[in-house]
């Protein structure tokens, strides 16, 4: 079974839905992506950071609890498995000294969203940002380079880069 899966604890007595002591939330897709429905392009943009920023943030908290006992492409994997598990869509993950490179199939976020003309899974971001961040050890960059609400296809496309763009060991 997914490991994720076989860790979500359903408490009735309490309403909530736990892994450890981190809360989750089942939600319809579309009513999440539907609140930016109605903004105008400034507005909607600046909450899309703003949901980028929240989830790396408070989700890189799960991410660094993962880390701390599977660093490197260990991280990468339990990040893959937790998001199939929690229905995060279906993510993929190119490693090279330089990048990481995130293919997500089925994005609940584009899929909650619809067609439209620009990105709109920010949440991948964040937490992809806090992925990156924790694998190279240092801050990180993400970019939706594609997304499924703005093309016919199934998946989106996000590399992730140091800040800066520099190596370690290489300071310009
Ligand atoms: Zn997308």
């Amino acid at each position: 079974m997914n490991a994720m899966v076989s860790r979500l604890v359903h408490d009735l007595e309490a309403g909530e839905i736990r892994d450890g002591d981190r809360r989750y939330l089942i939600m319809r897709p579309d009513v999440l992506m539907g609140t930016l429905k109605g903004l105008d392009d400034m507005t909607r943009g600046r909450v899309l950071s703003s949901l980028a920023n929240s989830a790396a943030l408070h989700g890189g908290r799960s991410v660094q609890a993962y880390g701390q006992t599977a660093p490197g492409r260990a991280l990468l994997e339990i990040m893959c498995d937790a998001s199939a598990g929690l229905g995060w869509g279906r993510w993929y993950i190119e490693e090279s000294a330089e990048e990481l490179k995130l293919t997500v199939h089925n994005s609940p976020f584009a899929w909650g969203y619809g067609a439209c003309t620009h990105t709109v899974c920010a949440p991948i971001v964040g937490i992809f940002r806090a992925v990156a961040t924790q694998f190279f050890g240092t801050p990180a960059v993400v970019e939706e380079l594609e997304c499924a609400a703005m093309t016919s296809q199934l998946a989106c496309h996000f590399v992730a880069s140091r800040k800066g763009g520099t190596l370690p060991g290489n300071p310009q």
